[in-house]
C-alpha cells in the first residue's frame, strides 16, 4: 500500500488541492459511527478544505469524526495516525488529538461509495477551545505558540513513515513549482508581490534546501488548525488537521507558523520575532535556517495568494468572494511589508529576538582592529579624531533602519537622517546604479531628470517659489541662498538664531555659531534668542510667547545697524536642531518674517534637517507657521546620501541675481543625483513614510513622556514627527543641564545597539532623529533601550 513520490509536477500538486471533500451526509455517517465504532450521537457538520469533517456529541463526550479526501492514499492516511501515535508517546502533554479505533481495532472504517474510493472514516477525540483566528494578538500566547510548535517538531523528531514525502499543493519546499499559476493571479499588486517571493525563493532557499535538517512536521500549526484554552486564553489548548503532514526541512513548519499567525493579525514583524524567539529557546535554529526563514515567510504567503486565486477559477469560489478580497489585501500587504524591510533585515530582526548576534556577510568576515584604524585615520584625516560614542562604531553595511559594525553586530539606527527613506534603499540603490551605467554630465547639457524633479518640487512648495538651483551639499545651498540675498537686498548683513548651525563654507561659517570654538560673532552677524520655551524666558504656558520671542528680532536688527549693516537676509534651520529641537511656537514665524521685511532683508528657511517629511504633519518645516521664505535650501536627505543640495527661490530673485553672475555648479543636480533624488520622492509617496513619521514619532513621543513619569532626569520631551529632542536635566526646579548624564545615556544606547545622537546649546538633548522608514517595533525597542539606559543612570 505505500507509494513513495519523487520530484511531483505542478498537475500532481494541483491535483492534491482540486479533489472536493466527500459527498457523505451527517446522517450516514452517523450510522457508521454507531456501529463501526460503537459511538451514539448527532452528527453536526464542521468546516474543511480537503475532508468532510462532522462534530458528534455523544454522552460521553465530543468526538470529531473526519471523511478523509479521496486523493489521500491509505498509505498517507496511516502516516498521518501513526504520527499521533508516535506524538503521544514522545510527549504527553502536547495538545494534539487521539485516535479512536473502530471496535474491532482498525485506524478507520470504511464505508462504500456510489463511485470512486470508499469513504474512510476517522474518530477522533474533539480539542474544544477559541480558535487562534479569533483570539488577540497576545504575546505570551505567540510566544506559546512558537515554544509549542517547537515541542511538537521535537516529538516528532524520530518519526519515519515510507508514505511521509507525498506531492502537496502546500509543500513549501516545492513553491517553485507554483509559479506556473502566478500568471493567473488578477490583482496586479498581489501578482507582483508573490512573483517576487518566488524569485527570492528560487535564489536563496532553492539551492540550500538540500543542507537544512529534515524530519516529519506537521506543515500547518495556523490560525484555522490550533485552539487556545477558554480557561487561560494564551495558553495553546489544541492543534489538530495532520492532514498537511509532510516530510520536509524542519524550518518549513517554522516559517508556515510564523508567517501566517501574525499576518491574520495583521502585525507580522512584532508577532513573528516573538513566535520565532520563542521556538529557538526549545529548538536553538541553525544559522541556515535563520537566514533562509523570511524568504521561507514570505513563500508561505505568496504560496496562499497563488492557491488561492487558482482555487478561485477552477472551483468557482464565488460565496467567499469578498472574504477572500479582504485576504488577498492583507496577505498582499505583508508580503509587501517583507519586500519592503528586505529579508536581509528581517533576519537581522529575527536573530536580534533570538539574542544572536548578526550575520557576517562576504567580504566582512573577518572582524576589523577598529583601534588600528583609528590610528590610521587620525594620522591622515584633519578632523580623523571626530567621531561620534565614546567608543566609535566601525560601520560596514546598513540596511533599512541598520547599521552594522564591522563585527557583524547590528544597531539600530534612529540617528541619521541622511539616509532618508532607509539606509541602501534597494530603489535608491537601483536609480544610482542604472544613471551610473548610462549617463553622467552636468546642467550645461539638457536632461529630462533635472527638469522633472525641479517640477516635481516645485510643486510640493507655495506659489512663488518656483526657481531651483542645484548644488552638492546643504552648505552650498546656504552659500548661494546668501548670494542670493545680498544682491537681491543690495544689503550685507546676516540675522541667525543663538547657536545656529548653516554650514561650512566661508561665508556660511559666519552664521553657524554652533560650528565654531571660537563665541565671537562677525560685526555683520547678529543673533536672535532661539524662542525656547522649555528653557528660555516664556515657557509653554504663556500662549503669546511665538510674539515675545519674535520681538528679539528687533534688538538683532538694532545691533546690525550699530555696526553699521542692514539685513540681507534672516536663516533659520525650522527645527532649530542645534538649539535642543525646538518646534518654533505659534506666531514665532510670522513675527520674525514680518520684522526681517521691514528691515529690508529676505527670509531663508533651511530645510535641511527639517524638511521632506520629516516633521510628519508636513513636508516642509515651514509649513509649522502661516509663512512663505523667499528662499529655502535643501540638502542632507535630499538624496539618500547622494551629495545633492538644492535652492528654490522666487522668479525676481533669480532674474535679478542672473545679471550679475552666470552661475554653474558642475555636479550640482548632475543625472545621477536626479536619479537619487527622484527615487526619494517615490518612495516616500509610495511607502506613506510622512504618514508613518507622524505616527512612528507620536509613539516614540508617548512612550518617552510615560518614562518621564519614572526618572526624573527627562526633563523634557519635544520634538514633531520622527524629529525628536529629549532634554536630560539635573533638576527639574533649577533646569541644570545634564550635560554628563547626556553622554552617558547615548554611549550607553549604543553599546545596547541603539544609535542616538547628542544637541543643543549645552549638549544636554538626546536626538532622535532617524530614517523615516522607522518603524512601530523598532519604535518600542529604542524604548526599551532607552528605559534599561536610564536605568543604568
Ligand atoms: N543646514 C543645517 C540646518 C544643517 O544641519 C547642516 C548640516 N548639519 C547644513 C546646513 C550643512 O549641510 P552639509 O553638511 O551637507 O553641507
Amino acid at each position: 500500500m505505500t507509494e513513495i513520490f519523487h520530484d511531483p509536477s505542478l498537475d500532481d500538486l494541483l491535483r492534491t488541492l482540486s479533489c472536493p471533500p466527500p459527498g457523505v451526509t451527517a446522517d450516514k455517517v452517523q450510522r457508521v459511527a454507531a456501529s463501526e465504532f460503537g459511538l451514539t450521537g448527532k452528527a453536526e457538520p464542521l468546516g474543511g478544505e480537503r475532508d468532510r469533517n462532522f462534530l458528534l456529541r455523544t454522552g460521553d463526550g465530543e468526538v470529531l469524526l473526519k471523511v478523509a479526501n479521496a486523493s489521500e492514499s491509505d498509505a498517507l492516511l496511516d502516516c498521518q495516525c501513526r504520527a499521533l501515535a508516535h506524538i503521544a508517546r514522545q510527549n504527553q502533554a502536547l495538545p494534539v488529538q487521539t485516535l479512536i479505533p473502530t471496535l474491532d481495532g482498525r485506524d478507520w472504517a470504511t464505508l462504500p461509495a456510489t463511485e470512486g474510493q470508499d469513504h474512510r472514516v476517522r474518530a477522533f477525540s474533539f480539542l474544544p477551545g477559541i480558535l487562534l483566528g479569533d483570539a488577540g494578538n497576545d504575546s505570551r500566547l505567540m510566544c506559546n505558540l512558537g515554544a509549542t510548535l517547537a515541542e511538537l517538531g521535537r516529538a516528532l523528531r524520530g518519526f519515519h513513515h515510507p508514505a511521509s514525502d507525498h506531492p502537496l499543493g502546500w509543500d513549501l519546499k516545492r513553491f517553485d513549482l507554483l509559479s506556473g499559476l502566478l500568471p493567473g493571479v488578477a490583482d496586479n499588486r498581489a501578482r507582483d508581490v508573490a512573483g517576487n517571493a518566488i524569485e527570492r525563493f528560487v535564489r536563496n532557499v532553492k539551492p540550500e534546501i538540500g543542507g537544512l535538517r529534515a524530519q516529519v512536521i506537521h506543515n500547518d500549526v495556523s490560525f484555522h488548525n490550533t485552539v487556545i484554552s477558554l480557561e487561560s486564553p494564551w495558553e495553546i489548548s489544541g492543534i489538530f488537521d495532520f492532514g498537511d503532514l509532510i516530510h520536509a526541512p524542519l524550518i518549513q513548519d517554522l516559517a508556515v507558523t510564523a508567517a501566517e499567525v501574525p499576518a491574520c493579525h495583521g502585525d507580522l514583524l512584532s508577532g513573528c520575532a516573538v513566535i520565532v524567539a520563542a521556538y529557538d529557546q526549545v529548538t536553538p535554529l541553525e544559522d541556515l535556517e535563520l537566514r533562509l526563514l523570511p524568504s521561507l515567510m514570505a513563500a508561505r504567503l505568496a504560496q496562499g495568494i497563488l492557491i488561492d486565486s487558482w482555487s478561485r477559477d477552477q472551483l468557482n469560489w464565488e460565496d467567499d468572494r469578498e472574504h477572500l478580497e479582504n485576504w488577498y489585501v492583507d496577505t498582499a500587504d505583508m508580503l509587501e511589508q517583507i519586500d519592503k524591510i528586505g529579508p536581509g533585515e528581517l533576519e537581522g530582526i529575527l536573530r536580534s529576538a533570538c539574542g544572536r548576534s548578526p550575520r557576517l556577510f562576504p567580504g566582512h568576515d573577518a572582524p576589523r582592529d577598529t583601534d588600528a584604524l583609528m590610528h590610521r585615520r587620525m594620522a591622515c584625516l584633519g578632523n580623523g579624531r571626530y567621531v561620534s560614542y565614546s567608543r566609535p562604531v566601525h560601520t560596514v553595511r546598513g540596511s533599512g533602519a541598520w547599521l552594522y559594525d564591522a563585527e557583524g553586530r547590528a544597531y539600530l539606527d534612529a540617528y541619521n537622517n541622511v539616509p532618508h527613506v532607509g539606509h541602501c534603499h534597494p530603489r535608491v540603490v537601483d536609480a544610482v546604479a542604472r544613471q551610473t551605467a548610462t549617463l553622467n554630465t552636468n546642467t550645461r547639457y539638457v536632461y529630462d531628470s533635472i527638469v522633472s524633479y525641479a517640477e516635481r518640487i516645485v510643486d510640493t512648495l507655495p506659489d512663488g517659489l518656483d526657481v531651483c538651483y542645484f548644488v552638492s551639499s546643504g552648505s552650498e545651498a546656504n552659500d548661494l541662498a546668501w548670494q542670493l540675498a545680498r544682491v537681491w537686498t543690495e544689503n550685507d548683513g546676516g540675522l541667525i538664531l543663538e547657536n545656529a548651525y548653516h554650514g561650512v563654507t566661508d561665508a556660511v561659517f559666519h552664521l553657524s555659531p554652533s560650528g565654531r570654538k571660537s563665541q565671537q560673532q562677525s560685526t555683520h552677524i547678529a543673533t536672535l534668542p532661539a524662542p525656547d520655551d522649555f528653557r528660555g524666558e516664556w515657557k509653554r504656558d504663556v500662549e503669546e510667547r511665538g510674539s515675545l520671542y519674535a520681538a528679539g528680532c528687533d534688538q538683532a536688527i538694532d545691533a546690525l545697524q550699530r555696526n553699521g549693516h542692514r539685513p540681507a537676509a534672516f536663516f533659520m534651520d525650522m527645527i532649530l536642531s542645534t538649539n535642543g529641537i525646538i518646534v518654533p511656537p505659534p506666531g514665532y514665524l510670522e513675527g520674525v518674517f514680518r520684522r526681517v521685511r521691514d528691515a529690508g532683508g529676505v527670509c531663508v528657511a533651511d530645510e535641511v534637517q527639517s524638511g521632506f517629511g520629516r516633521l510628519g504633519k508636513f513636508m516642509w518645516g515651514f509649513q509649522v507657521g502661516e509663512v512663505v521664505p523667499d528662499i529655502v535650501t535643501f540638502g542632507k536627505p535630499i538624496a539618500n546620501g547622494y551629495p545633492m543640495g538644492l535652492v528654490v527661490t522666487t522668479r525676481a530673485i533669480a532674474d535679478h541675481f542672473e545679471e550679475y553672475t552666470d552661475f554653474f555648479s558642475t555636479t550640482g543636480g548632475n543625472p545621477v543625483a536626479c536619479a537619487a533624488a527622484a527615487a526619494v520622492l517615490d518612495v516616500l509617496e509610495d511607502e506613506k513614510l510622512m504618514a508613518n513619521a507622524e505616527s512612528v514619532g507620536a509613539r516614540i513621543l508617548n512612550g518617552i513622556e510615560e518614562l518621564a513619569q519614572r526618572f526624573e532626569q527627562v526633563g523634557d520631551v519635544r520634538g514633531s514627527g520622527l524629529f525628536i529632542g529629549v532634554e536630560l536635566v539635573e533638576d527639574r526646579a533649577t533646569l541644570e543641564p545634564a550635560t554628563e548624564k547626556t553622554r552617558a545615556i547615548v554611549d550607553a544606547l549604543r553599546d545596547l545597539g541603539v544609535l542616538v545622537g547628542i544637541d543643543g546649546p549645552h549638549d544636554s538633548v538626546v536626538k532622535i532623529r532617524p530614517p523615516m522608514v522607522f518603524s512601530d517595533a523598532h519604535a518600542d525597542r529604542l524604548l526599551l533601550c532607552l528605559e534599561q539606559a536610564l536605568e543604568m543612570l
